[in-house]
């Protein structure tokens, strides 16, 4: 396992690169079609294709599906593996990506192999999706997960665990960008100020509004992370604007939040504030989780592993397919850590454990 992860980081992949992002694509889809799977790219003409991958299976076409979800790219640049080498050391593995998340597709070949080795590939329809956006927010493969979702009985998600005793992902915040753009009028700071309007003035004045807004024991986060505007000292700004991060835990507190943004006004007399943009993955809330992850820990118990929860704030692509209805459950990939980072790692003897989890959740579900 830890030399398919080696082959698979060394083929870089960074969401940006189409040219990458294919050829990784097409290295993942060699491995799945020596096993004898049908593979199927889902092209795309600005990011990377996206694999779709379907086990031969003797269920008669309309029956329902599992649907097990990853993505080929990472956050880093093509030449990263130049400064930080794929390596093997103190039972880990380092590099680009091991941890988030090629471990997670060794580890769906790996459970195969188990499966189809045993005699006990499962009679249902198994699709493995692997897509080639999910860093930059999925706006290509968004519409592929959703339709593969929805003939699903449930969804597999193999990012990576959480925490080095690998608990698995049962709730994930929903998360969002709003930008919030002022317009003001200028005039010279000296000589007739009281003719302009500041919009720098006016868009502090909203995040400040706004700030007020976080409940963290909620789970709502407000986050005004990049703020630009004005030209020069001496000129009272008559453009501004806020690029503000929104995380919610509940569905209904994400509508609420969108609804307050879309109601805000302009605070100075004489200035206009446009809102847009909202956001992009919905929560996924822990009821979507539940039976799933109750599987899974029966399982892992029966081989001797206690498998925990976790809340994060962070999105996956496991927001979209629970949003939608469909049972998911997140986190099944590598324990390790570190993801986007230089430090990057996954613990080895990790490998085997979450093969085998993940084979027996495809058997039993
Ligand atoms: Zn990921």
């Amino acid at each position: 396992m830890t030399k398919l992860l080696g082959q698979f980081v060394r083929a870089e992949s960074s969401s940006f690169d189409k040219a990458a992002v294919d050829r990784f694509g097409r290295i993942v889809a060699a491995e799945w079609k020596k096993r004898g799977a049908t593979v199927t790219l889902l092209r795309d003409r600005e990011r990377g294709d996206h694999v779709r991958v379907e086990l031969r299976s003797r269920a008669r076409r309309g029956t329902s599906q599992i649907l097990v979800l990853g993505h080929l790219d990472t956050v880093y640049d093509t030449g990263t593996i130049t400064q930080i080498p794929f390596r093997v050391s103190r039972g880990r593995a380092w590099g680009p990506g091991t941890f988030d998340m090629k471990a997670g597709l060794v580890i769906a070949l790996y459970a195969v192999d188990a499966l189809a080795s045993l005699g006990c590939l499962p009679e249902r329809r198994i699709v493995f999706l692997w897509t080639s956006d999910e860093e930059i927010g999925s706006g290509s493969s968004r519409a592929a997960i959703e339709r593969e979702a929805k003939r699903s009985d449930a969804v597999l998600v193999l990012e990576p665990a959480a925490g080095l005793d690998g608990r698995v992902k049962t709730g994930r915040k929903g998360v969002g960008e709003i930008e919030m753009i002022a317009a003001g009028r200028a005039a010279h700071a000296g000589l007739n100020p009281e003719d302009g309007v500041n919009a720098i003035e006016e868009i502090a004045l909203q995040i400040s509004r706004i700030s007020r807004w976080n409940q963290p024991r909620r789970g709502i986060s407000v986050n005004a992370g990049v703020v630009e505007g004005g030209t020069r000292t001496n000129v009272i700004a008559d453009r501004a604007r806020a690029l503000v991060d929104v995380r919610a835990a509940r569905v209904q507190d994400m509508r609420a939040l969108e609804r307050k943004f879309r109601s805000l006004r302009p605070i100075l007399p004489g200035a206009q504030l446009e809102i847009h943009g909202g956001f992009n993955r919905p929560p996924m809330e822990p009821n979507m989780s539940a039976a799933l992850y109750a599987k899974a820990r029966a399982l892992a118990k029966e081989m001797g592993v206690t498998l925990g929860e976790a809340f994060v704030g962070g999105g996956s692509d496991g927001n979209f397919t629970a949003a939608i209805g469909v049972p998911t459950l997140d986190g099944l990939g590598a324990v390790g850590e570190n993801a986007h980072s230089p430090r990057e790692n996954i613990v080895i003897r990790s490998l085997p454990e979450r093969a085998a989890l993940l084979a027996g959740l495809i058997k039993t579900l």
